[in-house]
This record gives C-alpha cells, structure tokens and sequence, in this order.
C-alpha cells in the first residue's frame, strides 16, 4: 500500500506521523511511504534521514493525499485538507470527532476509513493516549518547577538543599498523567501529596511511592493540601465527561500568593475555576495572585521525544491496518478505533450527537 506522512500544518504542531525508523518498518512490510518535505525537522529528522530509511520526498502535500491509500498524522486534519479526502482512503492520526462537526461530515461524506489513536481500546486501555498523558504529567513538573523560581514568585527550588525544605507538591487525580508527575516530583525529593477519588489507585501508589502522602479527595484533603502546596498539579478525568471543577472560586482564600497551579485536564474544559486554554509562547495567567499555567497541547514542546513515544504506540497498530485492513479490523482494539467508515460514522455517540448514519 502507498503510506503518506504530511507536514502538521495545525498552529504550534510541531510532531510528526512516522519517525524515519517506523517508516523503515513499513517500507520492510512491501509498502511505499511518501513523506513531505521537511515533515520531520521539528521532531529531529532530516529529510536524508527518511531518504536512508527508503521513503520518498515529495514538496507538495496535495501530491502525497493523492498517491496515498493511507495517511499517517498526528492531529486531525484541518479544513484546508478536506478537499484531498478521497473513497476509502484511511486516515490513521488522532481526532476528537466529538469536537468537530464539519470534520465528521467531510469524512462521511468522502467515505474515508478514519481511524482515531484516542479511541483505540485494548486491555491496557488506551494505549495511543498514554504516551502523551505521560508527557504531559512529566512536564508538569518542569514546568510547574520553573514557576516556583524567580520566573514567578515565591523564588523557591523543588528539590530543597541538604538544610532547606523541599517544595509541597499536591497532585490531583493518579491517573497517567497524575503518575507521571507524581514519580518525577517524588523522585526530586518534593514533599508529595495525592489525592484520588479511587482509594485502589491510593493504595497501589502508596506501595509504590511509601513517603508519598496519599489521601482520599474529598472538600477537607483538598483544603488541607491547598493551605500547604507551593505547586497543585490537576490531573483528572471522568472517561467521556467535562473535565470536573475541582479548585473552586471559594477555594482560593486557601491558596499562598505566588503558587502554581498547572491544569493538566485544560483540553478536557479545565478543571480550576480560572482555567482558560494559553499556549508555549504565552502559557501563564495570574488570578488572585496564584500563577495558572493552562497550556492545552503540552506535548508539543518537546516535539521530539513526543513523536518517539507516540510512535512506539501507534505503529504495531497502524502496520496491521496497512497490511490488511480486513484483518486488522476484526481485532477488537483497532475496531474500536474506527471512526467512519464507508459513509458512516462508527462510534454511536458521534453519530447521534451530529445525527449522521451509523
Ligand atoms: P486518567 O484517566 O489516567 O487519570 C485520571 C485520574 O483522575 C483517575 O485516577 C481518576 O480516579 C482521577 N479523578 C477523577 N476525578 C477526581 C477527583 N474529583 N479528585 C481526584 N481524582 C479524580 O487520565 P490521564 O490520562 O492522566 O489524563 C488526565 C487529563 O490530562 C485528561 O483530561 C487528558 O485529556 C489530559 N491531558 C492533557 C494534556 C495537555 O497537553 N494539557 C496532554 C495529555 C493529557
């Protein structure tokens, strides 16, 4: 089959679909993969690089939509590309169909077989979103960090010194992301306290992590870490809701002027009152004297490792759909990353929320 990889062109991506060694994977498998130059400068790979690794370089994209039976990406494609959908081309990338209606129409109507890395489902559970909910929670730390010193208020160093106490770093919700951030402030020596509705996932992290501070998160835990906590990092999710407001306006007579709250769950609606999405360039607020970061696609400044790891995931998925996509269909996880296929949408809820044919 004939692979393409086009250029991210959503405003501040800077990921790729295929790192020059996935594509070598796929070119070993007997298919073709057409890359666009310059896709993969941002993530670290050269165009000599996809050439070594037996792609071809093609300069316009418009070219790789139309020799392409499959294209690789990683956000979903954006108005401009509309126009290059073609019948039963697959689009394999992330999608949030949920959030774009004229998106779901264009791929309907095109009768195009997309395939979304967030939906895609197996025991694990969603393998193709975890990679970036690490990233993000390890970032959370660093940057979150970052704010702590003299790049904000309070001047202070998470880690402490041999005769200064550390920062008080108070995670919400131990989830992936919560995890991620939870092992990089515990292991620098922050005073870690976790909150989680699941008192399982308390107990599974306390073995884990035995100075971690674990709580049940109820009104009282929360107030009692807020008065305390130089960083919060807000990692929640309710699977398939809004993200839940968890700092409330009342609760920010608690919080000491000068501490950071990061809101990881910013692309889910935010879950602090003054959430609102900022980005890299601009990725701070300041409300009642407590610094908010809200930077929606957090994983996009560290586009390199980003594409790495996002790769590791992706590939065995997508190599099975470019190899046979009958096949690959029937297995379970890759079905439940279907989309649209042949004029219809193939998630229930995308369906009815745009009433389109299912
Ligand atoms: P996850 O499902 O692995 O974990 C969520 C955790 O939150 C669960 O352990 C759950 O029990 C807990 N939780 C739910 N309600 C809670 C509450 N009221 N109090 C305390 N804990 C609560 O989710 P994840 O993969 O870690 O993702 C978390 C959020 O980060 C999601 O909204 C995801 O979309 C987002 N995310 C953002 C970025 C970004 O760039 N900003 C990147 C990746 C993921």
């Amino acid at each position: 089959m004939n692979i393409g990889c086009v250029k991210e062109i959503k405003v501040n991506e800077s990921r790729v679909g295929l790192t020059p060694k996935s594509a070598k994977v796929y070119i070993e498998h007997g298919h073709q993969v057409f890359i666009e130059k310059d896709a993969g400068l941002a993530s670290g790979f050269s165009n000599e690089d996809y050439l070594n690794a037996g792609c071809m370089i093609y300069s316009d994209p418009k070219d790789i939509w139309k020799d392409s039976d499959m294209i690789i990406k990683v956000k979903e494609p954006i108005k401009k590309e509309y126009p290059y959908f073609k019948e039963n081309l697959i689009i394999y990338t992330y999608l949030h169909l949920a959030a774009d209606e004229e998106l779901t129409k264009a791929l309907v109507e095109r009768k195009v077989t997309a395939i979304a890395y967030e939906t895609i489902q197996d025991e694990t559970g969603l393998p193709c979103l975890r990679p970036m909910s690490e990233v993000a929670g390890k970032l959370s730390i660093q940057e979150g960090a970052r704010y702590l010193t003299k790049h904000g208020e309070l001047g202070i160093l998470l880690s402490g010194t041999q005769t200064v106490d550390a920062a008080n770093v108070l995670i919400i919700g131990g989830g992936v992301s919560g995890t991620a951030a939870l092992s990089l402030a515990y292991n620098l020596g922050a005073k870690t306290t976790l909150l989680d509705i699941n008192e399982n996932r308390l107990i599974e992290l306390k073995e884990k992590y035995p100075k971690l501070n674990t709580l049940i998160s109820n009104e009282e835990n929360l107030v009692n870490g807020l008065k305390d906590a130089d960083l919060v990092i807000s990692a929640v999710l309710l699977p398939g809701a809004k993200a839940p407001k968890i700092i409330r306006k009342e609760h920010y007579q608690f919080i000491k002027k000068g501490a950071v709250l990061v809101d990881i769950a910013i692309d889910q609606g935010g879950s602090l009152h003054y959430s609102r999405p900022t980005t890299h360039k601009d990725p701070i607020f300041i409300e009642e004297g407590i610094i908010h970061y809200c930077v929606a696609n957090m994983p996009g400044i560290v586009p390199k490792t980003s594409t790495l790891a996002l790769n590791h995931q992706t590939l065995p998925f997508g190599l099975k759909i470019a190899d046979n996509l009958k096949e690959a269909l029937a297995n379970e996880a890759i079905l439940k990353g279907l989309n649209t296929y042949q004029g219809y949408v193939t998630l229930k809820v995308v369906a009815d929320l745009f009433n389109l044919p299912y």
